[in-house]
């Protein structure tokens, strides 16, 4: 399923657990920029459950952090934005 697919069904599982909790209401009103809010929530939601859930292949980019004096060079993965332990600017990638 796609992500924007999944997300509006959890969603909806989300909004039917709270209607069902509340017989007394009769409507589902919720505004444009709160759903917007929400819709960014879930995502967010979504993208770290995934991430922390997966084992990362890590693809490595080299950042570079200017200094005062020098800049420092880190390795970041794109993926999952871990630093690179292992890397040493001197020897280049391990
Ligand atoms: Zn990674």
């Amino acid at each position: 399923m796609e992500k924007k697919d999944l997300l509006f069904k959890a969603q909806d599982a989300f909004w039917e657990v709270i209607s069902d909790n509340h017989p007394e209401i009769k409507t589902g009103n919720f505004g444009p920029l709160s759903t917007f809010k929400f819709d960014e929530a879930c995502e967010r939601a979504y993208d770290i459950w995934i991430r922390e859930n997966t084992e990362c292949e890590h693809t490595w980019e080299k950042k570079i952090h200017e200094g005062n004096h020098f800049d420092e060079i880190t390795e970041v993965c794109k993926d999952c934005g871990e630093m690179n332990e292992d890397y040493d600017p001197s020897r280049g990638s391990t």
